[in-house]
């Protein structure tokens, strides 16, 4: 859709109209401006106006049939409703200045221009009047319309101001260029660079936000490459930054562990859309680090990498602010597992090395195999082939096993409750002596996944322990 014909659409012309009964001149502006460029979709549209945001939004949104309540935050002097599927928000032309401690600026009513340059970026920076006099026109004073078309991120005015004014504006310039494949223009890398400390006055919450936006992108890899380099990565996550390096000893050396993970989180990503297992991958060799050995013998080894890294992750995720709820656990349990499945790929494996490792993924088994097929990032072809040969062999196992013995969502057969009731017990040592062993015998494949066969089993398991039934003790 070309410009002119998208601005003919309701909402523009809604705008528009009310601007010019409220005498004061209203914009697109922002996001939705540069993504109308880049022919990219957006829901979001901003606006502003020289005069009151709170003002043109009631107006706007009592020009739509239907009720569209607008939620007015008068501290920010903006205003928001929805209309469909479309967020719109309106806000008043304004100046900042910043303190030095605080992104929060202080705020004065000023020009559209003022207002230009209070953007981030100058791709960020665009506006397109909704005025009668010059409607459609695009109002360019920092010349991002020629950045976006060389693709470049640049900040519209001095970058070492922009960014020690808001250091969240470093994070969001790394995450739109690893979104829109991007460069940042060198003199604004160079201001990251030398801003980067300021960063600690960003929450956990904003700076974790932009790293997930990040982690969603076709291509991660860019942006904490990006990350790395300018030094914030070690500042906000160092326990990654501890992954690099490839040292050698003897002759003997051992993969960078650093760019082997962003190679995984790369190759995962077009296999998956969700967060979680991305992190989940970003965070696999995490406990290699701290467990890192020489062994004459053997070279280099990471013994214990994956449940070291498993312990790690709820510190990683309270410093970075993520949920520390089921998302988290998730996370762990892939992590802790992320080995097994290379076990299964040998020669000579037991049903019962399958079953235990579908009882122990559960319902996340598809997302471990996934992870650990992302995992192979040897340069040897063949080798990749044989490994993925092999991992698909092992989703066929765990399939048949699955499908004899249903332990996906394992429940035990047998209660305790059940186990109380049948010998007369209080809780107590005993019960989870006898659930471990019914437990342990279905995996094992010595006893069958059935209610009834279990019961018989824990008649048995009991007497083994001294206790008597409680019918015949009746
Ligand atoms: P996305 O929706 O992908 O995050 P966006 O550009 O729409 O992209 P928003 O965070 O919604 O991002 O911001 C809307 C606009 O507000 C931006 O395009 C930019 O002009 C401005 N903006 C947002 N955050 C900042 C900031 N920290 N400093 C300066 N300008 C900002």
């Amino acid at each position: 859709m070309n410009l002119s014909t998208h601005l003919e659409r309701p909402v523009f012309k809604a705008v528009a109209s009310a601007a010019a009964e409220l005498g004061a001149p209203a914009y697109v502006i922002g996001g939705y401006v540069r993504d109308l460029f880049l022919k990219r979709a957006s829901k979001d549209i901003d606006f502003v106006t020289v005069g009151d945001g709170i003002l043109l939004a009631g107006k706007v949104a009592r020009a739509f049939r239907g009720h569209h309540p607008v939620s007015v935050f008068r501290n920010f002097g903006t205003a928001m409703f929805h209309l469909d599927e479309m967020q719109l928000e309106f806000v008043g032309a304004r100046k900042e200045s910043y303190h030095p401690d605080s992104r929060k600026p202080d705020v004065l009513p000023g020009t559209l221009e003022d207002d230009q340059r209070r953007r981030d970026f100058t791709i960020n920076a665009l506006a397109i009047s909704l005025n009668p006099e010059n409607y459609g026109e695009v109002i360019d004073p920092f010349n991002g319309l020629d950045d976006l078309e060389a693709g470049i991120i640049r900040t519209p005015l001095d970058p070492g101001i922009t960014f020690s004014d808001d250091p969240l504006r470093m994070m969001r310039a790394i995450r739109f260029a690893t979104q829109l494949k991007f460069a940042i223009h060198p003199e604004t890398f160079k201001a990251i660079a030398e801003n980067k400390a300021r960063i600690s006055i960003i929450s956990g919450e904003r700076i974790s936000e932009e790293l997930n936006k990040i982690i969603m992108t076709s291509k991660p890899s860019d942006g904490f490459r990006l990350l790395d380099e300018c030094g914030l990565l070690t500042l906000i996550f160092p326990q990654f930054v501890a992954l690099k390096g490839a040292e050698t000893v003897d002759g003997k050396g051992h993969k960078d562990n650093f760019y082997h993970t962003l190679e995984v989180l790369d190759r995962i990503a077009p296999n998956t859309g969700n967060l979680w297992l991305r992190w989940a991958a970003l965070l696999h060799d995490i406990g290699k680090p701290p467990t890192r050995r020489f062994v004459p013998e053997l070279g280099w080894t990471f013994h214990g990498h994956d449940a070291r890294g498993a312990r790690m992750v709820p510190q990683i995720f309270r410093q970075l602010r993520l949920p520390l709820n089921e998302k988290m656990k998730y996370v762990q349990k892939l992590v802790a597992l992320h080995l097994r499945p290379i076990g299964l790929t040998e020669e000579e494996v037991t049903d019962s090395a399958v079953r235990r490792l579908l009882f122990e993924a559960g319902d996340d088994i598809d997302d471990l195999m996934t992870l650990c097929e992302a995992d192979i990032t040897s340069k040897n072809r063949e080798k990749v082939q044989r490994y993925l040969r092999n991992f698909a062999i092992v989703r066929e196992k765990l399939r048949e096993i699955e499908e004899k013995d249903r332990l996906r969502n394992w429940q035990p057969p047998v209660s305790g409750e059940m186990i109380m009731k049948a010998f007369n017990l209080s809780p107590g040592r005993e019960v989870g002596l006898i659930k471990n062993a019914i437990r342990e015998a279905i995996l094992d494949g010595a006893l069958e996944n059935d209610r009834e066969k279990a019961y018989a089993f824990m008649l048995e398991e009991g007497k083994r322990h001294g206790l008597i039934p409680a019918k015949d003790n009746a």
